[in-house]
């Protein structure tokens, strides 16, 4: 694949120089050449205003994929419990479903879990492909992947979405890879795009300094994993009939090739930021471990948990289970309260879904400002303790 420049058109304008994400291009003597950094990516094709530059990568044909129906959703359990998360993947496929005019469906594998149907239905499922065997009982990855990789090709849906926990993100690319997929890891939002009915899967990118918005053109179903606790699960009642699917596997002892000895459960205290209705979360601002008491005693007087920015984790004055944002837990409190911190867009990835936010700032053009509901300009040192001995003194303590 080449990029070619049309010289007697090319008037050395630089966009393409400019536009490269490769420092592929570059103008020499009034005229764009092309160096070996190029990707033949094509940025620079469809950015040229002189048209002067063309290549011979040929556009690639969009297979028929009308037979392709159906939104479905991975059903994760663990000794016959759901995952929060399927129900929250429910809650999101309710509504893509209603989009396209589709059916959601939800693929459950395991060992005497039909017992999970009713509940799987509760949350909007239509559907439930049920894989049972004793080789299921326990996640694996190569049954599991060539189970479901089975169910998909018998079945053709448009499109899988699997949770971004430690399963879904093994599950998920050994699917992919098998049935040559395309794959968008740890969404934060999915929608229709209303002009093609394609699923447009957001995802932070570039060191989650902006969100990317991907689509997956060429491959069926259109994938994507989704972080844990981002969507929210919705109850629809127990009316609407659900249909039970049995699969069939053609599963063997030969498909397992690894044992599960045992689980050991981690021994430190597992804090569930995810279930926290109140959060009180602290920033760089606090200063030092010593700093965080008073947001401590905050989160005591309004039965919250205390949670932090990356710095703070870094800094060793949290522990890294109480980080909140892209690269830690992902929360939807009735009430965060920010305090010092300045709303880094890789912090905010993690506490959108908030219901209210307090943020207490002493930098009035502090970002964190722009997601809040209520904004306190001060000193969190002063403003803390005296929100404190507010709540304290309402609950005449
Ligand atoms: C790939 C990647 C992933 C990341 N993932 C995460 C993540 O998961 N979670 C996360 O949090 N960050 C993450 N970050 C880091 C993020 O970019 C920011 O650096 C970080 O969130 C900033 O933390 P902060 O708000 O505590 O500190 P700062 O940005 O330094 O802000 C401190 C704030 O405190 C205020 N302040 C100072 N003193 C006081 C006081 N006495 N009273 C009141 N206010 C005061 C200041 O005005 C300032 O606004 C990630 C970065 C990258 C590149």
């Amino acid at each position: 694949m080449a990029i070619f420049i049309d010289y007697d058109l090319c008037t050395g304008c630089k966009r393409c120089e400019k536009i490269c994400p490769y420092n592929g291009i570059e103008v020499k003597d009034g005229k764009a050449v092309v160096n070996e950094r190029c990707t033949s990516c094509g940025v620079c094709i469809d950015n040229c205003p002189e048209n002067a530059i063309s290549s011979d990568i040929k556009e690639k044909e969009v297979p028929d994929f009308r037979d392709r129906k159906g939104i479905w959703v991975f059903a994760e359990q663990a000794d016959g419990v759901m995952a929060k998360v399927t129900k929250e993947l429910l809650g999101l496929g309710q509504s893509l479903a209603k989009d396209l005019n589709q059916e959601l469906s939800a693929v459950l594998l395991g060992n005497n879990v039909g017992h999970l149907i009713e509940e799987l239905q509760k949350y909007g499922a239509q559907r439930v492909y049920l894989a049972q065997h004793e080789l299921l009982s326990v996640y694996q990855t190569n049954p599991y992947t060539k189970v479901i990789s089975e169910i998909i090709l018998h079945n053709k849906p448009s499109i899988f979405i699997i949770g971004a926990t430690p399963i879904g993100r093994d599950l998920a690319p050994r699917i992919s890879m098998r049935l040559n997929l395309g794959l968008t890891a740890d969404c934060t939002e999915l929608s229709i795009d209303q002009e093609d009915g394609l699923l447009l899967q957001t995802r932070p990118a570039f060191g989650g300094n902006l969100m990317a918005t991907i689509k997956t053109a060429y491959s069926r179903p259109q994938m994507a994993t989704v972080r844990p606790g981002v969507m929210e699960s919705k109850k629809i009642g127990t009316s609407s009939n659900c249909e039970v699917i049995h699969v069939d596997s053609s599963l063997t002892k030969e498909d397992v090739v690894t044992r599960v000895l045992e689980f050991v459960g981690e021994k430190k205290k597992v804090v569930s930021l995810n279930d926290a209705k109140v959060i009180v979360a602290g920033g760089r601002g606090v200063g030092s471990e010593e700093g965080l008491k008073p947001l401590f005693e905050l989160a005591e007087a309004l039965g919250a948990e205390v949670a932090g920015t990356r710095i703070v984790i870094e800094e060793g004055w949290l522990p890294v289970e109480r980080q909140v944002g892209q690269t830690g837990q992902t929360v939807r409190p009735e009430l965060y309260v920010a305090c010092g911190i300045s709303g880094a867009i890789q912090h905010r990835a993690g506490m959108l879904g908030s219901r209210y936010v307090i943020a207490i700032n002493k930098d009035e053009r502090a970002p964190i400002f722009e997601a809040a509901d209520w904004g306190i300009v001060g000193d969190l040192h002063e403003v803390v303790p005296t929100l404190t001995n507010a709540i304290l003194n309402r609950k005449g303590k």
